[in-house]
């Protein structure tokens, strides 16, 4: 899920790969010469596709075909340790994966998921006062976040003309909720919050990041089954978000307390409260 690299010396370099990595990157394949471009030909023909690829080469966002799509996002820290300002630095490194195994519409429409989360800018995963709460909220409404995602995901599913009947009902089955409610997005947005098996254990894993009153986290979710679920994790997203919380935290975590012994740094002190929210989450 995530790949972290340390370089000590001069310069501390803190390599964090975040979002979804179930599977390692196998050989890319540009899409020009790989089985994308079927998908991509089809995106080009919509005018909401033909938006998103514009957006993409603008942000020169490379494309691949792998097992799953995803977007992939390296974050990597660079602090000078020899500077006595101990300013860090954060660059952002942005690649999609496409599942290779996918019908060219589906790919096209996968595509238009991930080109959302990929050209819109991301938060710091690093930021110490980042809380869990935040982190999913974000993540599901936030710019980028996953609400963005699947609306652009069924607008092109909408505007994809002369497509096989059981295609069509394949993406009416998947589409049909947001398109019927895409004029209430608070309504839809809020669909995403339905945990239904997971209810429970979501709402005791959550009592470690409360920031905020219990009743706003009872509110917002609900028991009624899931509208929509991770592909990768296979989970309701809030789920699916916490958990990648508590994976890049506990990177983040053990590497800045290691990489920072005997040294005080303010981000340090400020961030051993997301560090023991995660490890009295990791103790139960
Ligand atoms: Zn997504």
């Amino acid at each position: 899920m995530m790949h972290f690299r340390l370089q000590l010396g001069i310069l501390v370099l803190v390599v964090l790969k975040l979002v979804n990595a179930a599977h390692a990157l196998e050989p890319g394949v540009t899409p020009e010469s790989g089985s994308l471009s079927a998908a991509i030909q089809l995106l080009e023909q919509t005018p909401t596709g033909k938006a998103a690829l514009e957006q993409a080469r603008l942000h020169q966002i490379p494309i691949h075909a792998g097992a799953i799509s995803k977007t992939e996002i390296t974050v990597t820290r660079s602090v000078d340790a020899a500077s006595t300002t101990q300013d860090e630095k954060l660059k952002f490194v942005t690649q999609v994966v496409i599942a290779r195994d996918k019908e060219p519409v589906f790919q096209a429409l996968d595509l238009a998921h991930e080109l959302v989360h990929a050209v819109n800018p991301k938060k710091n995963p690093f930021d110490p006062n980042l809380n869990a709460q935040d982190y999913i909220q974000y993540g599901i409404e936030g710019n980028g976040g996953e609400a963005q995602a699947i609306a652009q995901e069924c607008k092109v599913g909408k505007e994809l003309t002369s497509l096989k009947q059981e295609t069509s009902n394949l993406i009416k089955a998947r589409c049909e909720f947001v398109w019927n409610t895409e004029n209430d997005t608070k309504k839809w947005q809020h669909s995403f919050y339905q945990l239904g098996q997971y209810y429970h254990a979501f709402l005791g894993l959550m009592r470690n990041y409360k920031t905020e009153s219990n009743a706003a986290w009872t509110d917002r979710v609900e028991a009624k089954s899931p509208v929509f679920s991770s592909a990768v994790a296979h989970k309701p997203y809030p789920l699916a978000l916490l958990e990648e919380y508590v994976q890049i935290t506990r990177v983040i975590c053990e590497k800045a307390l290691k990489t920072n012994m005997g040294r005080k740094i303010a981000s340090v002190a400020s961030l051993e409260t997301r560090c023991r929210a995660v490890s009295a989450n990791t103790a139960e």
